[in-house]
């Protein structure tokens, strides 16, 4: 039986807010954290450099989280690299790989820019991208993607889930399409990690992006980037930790995953990350996925009942809820619920400017839930969308 109340203990701002903005970044536990000190307090060191015994037991720990983020993805470790963020992961790829002039990429309408423009951005090379649209509920059709291939299509990238609909796409059918022409994939998974079960081994992708600060309840500058085939990527940045011969002439680099991490990483925080992941796996992400959408479900179901409230996605959603207040801009409606119950949700337009351009609105508020969101934090914050709506009435 899942136990939010022991849940939120591990949580401890959660006494003094509502926090409904998880799809933007997630809290931390208390265990992540105590890991975190433990690194500052008893073992500081360097990774991967030295043979002092601070040097070495930071490698320890630091190899540990990678081995832990690995097991949970269900992914091998030589392929799972450390980054910043999601937006650092998704440049490695298109840095990474050899683009030829004519080269084809598809993606799609409701994709967060950091999987939007770093495609755009390709076309100065040459590289022709097709962007796939919705359907009015952020739902992609796989048979789209289908069309839109050519013999010259390289990479389909897409969401898995989408930050601005709280859709979920079809990923393993689109993995399965994009092979069977010939392209490699990249999900963008950075709402869908630790949200829900997911097995990364299983879905084939070529590329997986992720924060490690969301769903994963690492600390911020913490990302993953799995790569199925690393000798096929090059890495963005060299140096210090990616080689292990350097003359005058040349250098050779080292295997994944030391090859991508360049420079000392952030050590701490993926000290923490390790450790939050293992207290998702704990939990375990089907009670997690269960936990979050029922909550968000019940907030979309109950305030689509309101004249004043137009809330967008599909039904079957991830815990993302997006809405607009008929007549109030999203970010006034936010400062209310702030200022009055101290409900923290997101506006604006969410960095998917095209998603939010094709919902024909100027932004959206939206409200997304965690594994430590609770029904009665569901229910103040629908009774106080319910009393803002009485402003425009
Ligand atoms: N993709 C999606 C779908 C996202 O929701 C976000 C974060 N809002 C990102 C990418 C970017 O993530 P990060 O901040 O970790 O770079």
């Amino acid at each position: 039986m899942y136990d939010v109340y022991s849940v939120r203990e591990d949580f401890p701002v959660l006494k003094e807010v509502v926090y409904l903005d998880s799809a933007a970044t997630t809290q931390t536990p208390v265990q992540a954290v105590s890991a975190m000190e433990d690194y500052f307090f008893k073992y500081a060191g360097n990774h991967g450099r030295g043979a002092h015994r601070l040097a070495r037991q930071t490698t320890d720990h630091y190899e540990d989280a990678r081995e832990n983020v690995a097991s949970f993805l269900n992914i091998d470790h030589q392929k799972t690299i450390f980054t910043k963020n999601t937006t650092e992961s998704i440049n490695m790829v298109a840095h990474g790989l050899e683009w030829n002039s004519g080269d084809h990429i598809v993606t799609t309408l409701i994709e967060h820019h950091s999987n939007f423009l770093p495609w755009m951005r390709l076309r100065e090379q040459g590289v022709e991208v097709t962007i796939i649209g919705p359907n009015e509920y952020g739902m992609i059709d796989p048979n789209y993607i289908e069309n839109a291939m050519t013999d010259k299509t390289r990479l389909v990238a897409v969401n898995h889930v989408s930050n601005v609909f709280g859709s979920i796409q079809d990923v393993a059918r689109i993995v399965k399409i994009a092979h069977k022409g010939g392209a490699q994939v990249l999900i963008d998974g950075a709402q869908s990690a630790g949200h829900m079960f997911l097995d990364v081994g299983a879905l084939d992708c070529d590329f997986f992006a992720t924060a490690g600060h969301k769903g994963l309840l690492g600390p911020q500058g913490t990302g993953v980037l799995y790569v199925k085939e690393p000798d096929m990527l090059a890495p963005t940045f060299v140096g210090g930790g990616t080689v292990h011969a350097v003359t005058t002439t040349g250098f050779e680099l080292e295997p994944s995953p030391a090859r991508f991490e360049a420079g000392t990483p952030n050590i701490p925080g993926v000290i923490g990350l390790g450790r939050a992941v293992e207290y998702v796996q704990e939990l375990g992400t089907a009670d997690i996925e269960r936990h979050e959408t029922t909550l968000a479900k019940d907030a979309a179901r109950r305030l689509a009942e309101m004249d004043a409230v137009e809330v967008y996605g599909p039904q079957d959603r991830a815990g993302v809820v997006p809405f607009n207040v008929v007549g109030l801009n999203a970010h006034d409606v936010a400062m209310i619920l702030d200022e009055t119950k101290k409900i923290c949700v997101r506006s604006g337009h969410h960095c998917a400017m095209p998603s939010i351009r094709f919902l024909n609105v100027e932004g959206t508020v939206r409200a997304s839930f965690g594994l430590y969101n609770t029904q009665e934090e569901v229910d103040l914050f629908v009774d106080s969308v319910s009393q803002i709506t009485s402003l425009v009435a």
